[in-house]
């Protein structure tokens, strides 16, 4: 049966009241957001092996749960040389990476001169200048392909990283704009205001650019606002049809962070999340969970999750440096334990390689292999 004839949008009410179900009947929901995975994306679950190059670690917000960012004057706090940009996409391209993930601070130039002057000394006026220039010399010099986590951006701005990257992402993280009172996880992080990060994945969607959003459970927002943000990012899609893939990332507290001594969401509430994530989201959109997150991981895939993301057999996971990535040896051997078999694909999902105006059409067409998963496959 096509997958059109069994998924209709599960109503926000209808999600909303998810949360409010008894263990037992809960469980058949879960089977229903499974099954549809089944349908969908079949009996794989892909991953993209990748290599992260934080190219900042300064930033001007100062989100209550994060440990990647660093102050001017702590250690580490920094951009990246060009040369170092390239020493690991070559030592990543030696592994058989095939994405180089940028992912940095946002704009740390309109907070410190100290970042204005690192700029300057590497020949570029804002964050955004040298993130174009950073990913051009990775395509020139290696074979992996760029995918661009800079934050919000403008739609310029998207216009200019388009043509170095394969994709973008950005995760949404949550619509409430509670969470930027004071007390709360956004709070002075003018670049986590809901309406700003909506409009970036809008202005991706007009410029066709395949885009990865998400949102982060456990940091102060409700059940309801969750939904309701899955609701927005679905929105989003619906009209422009660009929203390759959403995470579903668990908050961990981490020591010397503001919310060092939350409560992280349990288990059993990021299980339920992902199910309602299925069924809220049109299936053809991917649904990704970080396995570093969570000691049982293969439970997610009981919830409807197709994908791992991005693994790295090179680079530690920066923003959650504490939780090793399992080898992928291991992820492959414990997604086949659950009945799927682990492939791995391009940071542009097989459904984004046709597009044929995409500036890196040629290059990613190269990689694919006829379904468009990745040519050199290494689940190992
Ligand atoms: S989570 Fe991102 S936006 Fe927030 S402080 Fe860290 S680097 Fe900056």
């Amino acid at each position: 049966m096509p997958v059109e004839q069994i998924w209709e949008a599960t109503e926000p009410s209808e999600a909303k009241a998810l949360v409010g179900l008894t263990d037992a009947e809960f469980a058949p929901v879960a089977k229903r957001a499974s099954e549809l995975r089944d349908r969908h994306w079949g009996k794989t679950i892909s991953y993209s092996r990748k290599v992260f190059i934080p190219l900042t670690t300064m930033c001007r917000n100062t989100c209550g749960y994060c440990t990647f960012v660093k102050h001017p004057g702590d250690p580490g706090a920094n951009f990246m040389t060009p040369e170092e940009v390239l020493a690991v996409a070559m030592k990543g391209e030696q592994l058989g990476c095939k994405e180089a993930l940028f992912s940095l601070g946002e704009r740390p130039e309109r907070r410190y001169a100290e970042a204005r002057n690192a700029l300057a000394r590497l020949g570029h006026a804002s964050t955004v200048d040298y993130l174009v220039d950073a990913c051009r010399l990775v395509l020139e010099h290696t074979k992996l392909v760029p995918h661009v986590n800079a934050g919000t951006l403008t739609q310029d701005e998207i216009a200019r990283l388009r043509e170095v990257s394969g994709s973008m992402g950005m995760m949404l993280e949550n619509v409430s704009r509670r969470l930027g009172k004071p007390g709360m996880a956004h709070h002075a992080c003018p670049d986590k205001t809901p309406l700003l990060r909506l409009r970036t994945i809008e202005a991706a969607g007009r410029l066709g650019v395949p885009f990865t959003t998400g949102i982060l459970i456990g940091i102060g927002e409700t059940w309801e606002e969750r939904v309701d943000s899955l609701v927005a990012i679905n929105d989003l899609r619906r009209r422009y049809g660009h929203v390759q893939e959403v995470i579903v990332q668990n908050f961990r507290a981490k020591p010397g962070t503001a919310m060092a001594n939350w409560m992280e969401p349990s288990r059993e509430e990021m299980l339920r999340t992902l199910v309602m994530a299925r069924l809220v989201l049109d299936p053809s959109i991917s649904l990704q969970a970080p396995p570093n997150l969570e000691e049982d991981f293969e439970a997610y895939l009981d919830c409807g999750i197709n994908d791992w993301g991005g693994i790295s057999p090179l680079t530690a996971d920066h923003i959650n440096p504490e939780r090793a990535w399992p080898a992928i040896a291991e992820l492959a051997r414990r997604t086949e334990a659950r009945g799927y078999r682990l492939v791995e694909r391009l940071t542009v999902y097989p459904a984004y390689l046709g597009i044929e105006t995409a500036p890196l059409h040629s290059t990613l067409a190269n990689m694919a292999r006829a379904d468009g998963l990745a040519r050199d496959q290494f689940v190992a």
